[in-house]
């Protein structure tokens, strides 16, 4: 199968913090790759600006170097080694800047064309947000089809969501601004939608008469250390499940869109989260890692003897709508688990009826994996091969992209890279819109202030674990168990 690459329009796209951690590891190598595969324009530019005090060609060895430190590897070579890299770089430049006084703001309005698609990614902290976008208009920079870029974390809460959307709405309009969640970029999580609205087979299962419960996870193996004093004001709640998870949660559940548009997807995503069930303290485990031999603990990793944030929280919580009545959606993610997994498995009921001497054949699950390799699978039910009578088992029809694609998997974009595109091509669908962040914090905060209110604990977990062994309780108390994760 050949994939089609289809180049953007020239640009001219500045990447505020171009020196920091994010565009070093993702954005810089993710728009190499776009260049090799011929999406980037040959006049198309990335302007870097931050406040180091380097010039273009700084700039461009901090880009080779990360290039060759984070860039991995494309097809059978590693990115650093194409030959593509040189002409790449010509592309970069570079401007000293202070987001927060006036240097450098009318070098950059000198560079940038605005006769060409422009867009500004604030890869930068939060606080930044408001400073960034009000000299952006002051300098002339950005005018009503200017995007701009945006990375989570969105707030710590509902008002400073809204705080934040406030400012962000007093100098652009909603279409201009593009909240990354970079697993809505994920190819998986877009061939959910593909797999849901693409084919007749799933739509007349997809609702609570066919589906028993729908697990989400995404477990990861690494600790806090190195940011456990950052990690430790949000925890897992916060970084993980008010966005990542609720946005898959969404493309689970929400209703076919009339059409594949920002605004219906978008709408339809925003009426998943306002019917989300308020979630009870006793459907919720909150979990903390110990240490092991050679690794801290989490309280060690976050500086914080007495810490009560959690590293790992499983919860049950279910869809208010016609759709989805009865049916417990099971979340989990946590640091320091045994395997880094996500996956999103649609588990079907059982028959009503067998014909075979037994029933205990397993269900149709429907696994969606978007870690560590992308790919979908649906447990089917069959016969057992050879003689013997009719012995039953389950077994999984896979569809990883790897086979599916052959050798044309490598080209399958990362999630920063694909969504970096859609911004130049103004495609919002894989964006969060402002009412669909917040709307998403008005159902975490109370359970988060119920914690509060509480003192509530985290109860330990081993390193290398699933999490507290709560977690597996929950479920067991409801008749089911969490699926085993592909390592
Ligand atoms: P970082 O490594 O601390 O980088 C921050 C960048 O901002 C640096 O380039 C820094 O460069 C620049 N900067 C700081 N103050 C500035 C100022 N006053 N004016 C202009 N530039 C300034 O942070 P990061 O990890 O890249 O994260 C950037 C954003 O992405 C944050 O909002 C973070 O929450 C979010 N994010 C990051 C990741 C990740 O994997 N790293 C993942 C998801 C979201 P100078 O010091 O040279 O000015």
């Amino acid at each position: 199968m050949v994939s089609r690459v289809i180049p953007v329009k020239p640009f001219d796209l500045v990447i505020f913090g171009g020196t920091g951690d994010l565009a070093r590891r993702k954005i810089l190598p993710g728009l190499f790759r776009r260049f090799i595969a011929g999406q980037m324009p040959s006049d198309a530019r990335i302007i870097g600006a931050a406040r180091s005090d380097i010039d273009a060609q700084g700039f461009r060895d901090m880009v080779r170097q990360a290039v060759s430190e984070f860039g991995g590897t494309l097809g059978d070579k590693a990115l650093a080694e194409y030959d593509e890299l040189d002409s790449f770089l010509a592309q970069l430049d570079y401007v000293t800047i202070d987001a927060m006084g006036e240097q450098g703001w009318s070098e950059l309005r000198s560079k940038v064309r605005k006769e060409l698609v422009n867009a500004f990614y604030f890869s930068v902290a939060p606080s930044l947000f408001g400073d960034i976008a009000e000299r952006l208009k002051k300098h002339g920079l950005a005018d009503e089809d200017s995007r701009i870029v945006v990375e989570k974390p969105f707030g710590r809460d509902l008002s400073s969501a809204q705080e934040l959307n406030e400012t962000l709405a007093s100098f652009f309009k909603e279409k201009q601004i593009y909240r990354i969640d970079h697993y809505l970029g994920k190819e998986t999580v877009q061939n959910l939608m593909a797999l849901r609205f693409g084919n007749i087979m799933f739509e007349p299962l997809w609702n609570a008469n066919y589906v028993d419960h729908i697990q989400i996870t995404v477990a990861e193996t690494v600790g806090v250390s190195g940011r456990g004093a950052y990690y430790d004001k949000s925890g897992a709640m916060r970084d993980m499940v008010q966005n990542h998870l609720m946005q898959l949660l969404c493309l689970i559940a929400m209703e076919p869109p009339s059409q594949f548009s920002s605004d219906s997807v978008r709408d339809e995503k925003l009426k998943v989260i306002r019917a989300l069930q308020p979630v009870a303290p006793h459907e919720i485990v909150r979990g903390q890692y110990d240490a092991t031999e050679t690794t801290l603990s989490y309280r060690e990793d976050a500086e914080n003897p007495r810490t009560f944030t959690e590293s790992f929280i499983m919860m049950k919580t279910h869809i208010a709508n016609f759709r989805w009545a009865g049916v417990p959606f099971y979340l989990r993610t946590g640091k320091r688990m045994s395997n880094r997994a996500s996956e999103i498995a649609v588990v079907f009921k059982a028959l009503p009826h067998s014909i075979f001497d037994s029933n205990d054949h397993g269900r149709n699950v429907l696994s969606i994996q978007l870690q560590p390799d992308e790919g979908i699978t649906m447990d089917m039910t069959i016969k057992e091969p050879g003689p013997g009578g009719m012995r039953l088992v389950n077994v999984p029809l896979d569809m990883s992209f790897a086979d599916a694609l052959g050798p044309d998997a490598d080209d399958v974009p990362d999630a920063y890279e694909r969504l970096i595109m859609d911004v130049i091509r103004g495609n919002q669908t894989l964006f969060m819109r402002g009412d669909e962040v917040e709307a998403a914090w008005a159902w975490t905060d109370p359970i988060i202030e119920d914690w509060k209110a509480r003192n509530d604990v985290p109860k330990p977990y081993d390193s290398g674990s699933m999490g507290p062994l709560d977690s597996q309780a929950l479920m067991q108390r409801d008749g089911r168990a969490w699926r085993e994760l592909k390592k």
